[in-house]
């Protein structure tokens, strides 16, 4: 029987308990489960609270310097982690937020869009069914066993939408005349995830149990893409709309940059290369305060968006996080590049992947038009970017691998040192200048020259 001493406490810390690191591939670092990395005990948080407030921004700062080295990221997903916690560090970090009121989202994860509740624009406000989802997966459907890196995305729409984020079950608001709708779909994507069924607004929570009792049944591991639609979509039953929604909405901008909300003045700002360290955060909350912010979103794609401030004040908060070192305009190059903590912070690493993405922002600005993301990893695990990237350089043994069209473990088309890595990409960005066609991105033209071309470049730079 479970006593109250071992229920987890607000934070998801077993009271009194020390946190068990997490060694394994699959699951995710949480203060209850931090995970190992290079540079010590990582832990990923997801704020319950839709908006944080400066304060709340500078006390996690603090706690991070105080428990960890300092270093903050934002992931891809919009999740914040706290990196360089040791074993001794964990539980105090988790009673710091705590006494901060700063409580954090445990479990499965279920992902809105970032501007949820706030747009106009948008079908729906996720956060109501996303709490409900929430409160179900832990109450009535504890016992399923489901994966530890299962996610739900409830997608509402809007500007922000999440459309282009891949979730084992996706839920997407659709307007019919005055009702709502949620679209039902699994594995991937808007646009690549099979879509199930529609099921009226009542009814979502009943059909999202469904898919969870599917992947309960399929296996501990299951994943979104391990379930037949066609199945699913019988076990609705009748809650299954017989209607047709074949309208899927565009992939959202870039959050970084100014976004007018309804009546709101948003500012969407990028963290470098998807990390900033205390002190940097610290001063820029102080300043965002002084100039009328009141509160702080954190978006995916390693954002975060500015809100309260008043349309004479953007300029102004613009040029502080300009100054600070983030990124305030969606075409800033190194947007384009997915880059891990690498040799600076994670002992797998083999190189210092900043320094490389800088050369590649230096060098060969042309190859990052955000057609493409290009993946640098500080190893062949690739925490940065898990699926495949038409460029990627990817640490070796015996230097930096580039692989072509894959994931950071795949095989190299050819090894470069440090040294050859900006020659190289130097190179590779007059090729695509000479060789594009009108109207190609850069990532059509790289996959159209091919995998050939590349490694030509290679050779003939060492000629
Ligand atoms: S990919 Fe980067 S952060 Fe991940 S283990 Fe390798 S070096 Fe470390």
């Amino acid at each position: 029987m479970t006593t109250p001493s071992s229920l987890p406490s607000e934070n998801g810390l077993p009271s009194a308990a020390q946190p068990t690191p997490s060694l394994r591939r699959g699951a995710c670092p949480s203060l209850a489960t931090p995970m190992q990395t290079g540079d010590g005990l990582l832990v990923r948080l997801r704020p319950a609270r839709p908006s944080l407030a400066p304060a709340d921004y500078i006390a996690i700062a603090r706690l991070a310097a105080d428990h960890g080295n300092g270093l903050l990221e934002v992931t891809a997903r919009g999740n914040l982690q706290l990196r360089g916690l040791k074993d001794d560090t964990v539980q105090p970090l988790a009673a710091g937020l705590a006494d901060a009121g700063i409580d954090f989202h445990r479990g499965v994860a279920v992902e809105t869009p970032a501007l949820s509740g706030l747009d106009p624009d948008e079908a729906a406000d996720a956060t109501p069914l996303a709490a409900a989802i929430r409160q179900t997966i832990a109450g009535p459907l504890s016992r399923l066993r489901l994966a530890p890196k299962l996610s739900i995305v409830v997608d509402g729409g809007g500007r922000l939408s999440l459309a282009d984020m891949v979730g084992d079950i996706r839920l997407d608001a659709v307007r019919r005349g005055g009702d709502l709708f949620w679209r039902l779909s699994v594995g991937g994507d808007v646009r690549s995830a099979r879509p199930v069924a529609a099921v009226a607004d009542r009814d979502a929570l009943a059909a999202l149990a469904t898919v969870l009792r599917a992947l309960d049944g399929t296996g501990p591991a299951a994943r979104g893409r391990d379930l037949d639609a066609g199945a699913l979509r019988g076990a609705l039953g009748t809650i299954a709309v017989d209607a047709d929604f074949p309208v899927l909405p565009a992939f959202p901008p870039s959050p970084v940059g100014r976004h007018v909300v309804g009546t709101r003045s948003v500012l969407g700002i990028g963290l470098p290369y998807g990390a900033t360290d205390a002190a940097t955060l610290e001063g820029l909350m102080r300043g965002l305060a002084s100039l009328g912010a009141t509160g702080i979103r954190l978006s995916p794609h390693r954002a975060l968006l500015i809100l309260g401030l008043s349309a004479a004040r953007m300029d102004a908060a613009a040029a502080l996080a300009g100054e600070a070192g983030f990124w305030t305009r969606a075409d800033a190059p190194g947007n384009a590049i997915a880059v891990c903590a690498g040799a600076a912070g994670c002992a797998s690493g083999t190189f210092d992947t900043k320094a490389v993405a800088d050369q590649l922002v230096l060098r060969a600005p042309d190859l990052l038009d955000g057609a493409m993301t290009v993946h640098v990893s500080g190893c062949a695990k690739g925490c940065a970017h898990p699926a495949p990237a038409v460029l990627a350089l990817c640490g070796r043994a015996d230097g930096i691998g580039m692989v072509f069209d894959g994931r950071s473990g795949d095989r190299e088309l050819a090894t470069l040192s440090a040294e050859e890595i900006g020659r190289t990409m130097e190179r590779l960005a007059a090729l695509v200048r000479e060789r594009r066609l009108k109207g190609e991105t850069v990532r059509q033209a790289i996959e159209r020259l091919g995998a050939g071309a590349i490694a030509d470049i290679v050779r003939q730079g060492r000629q």
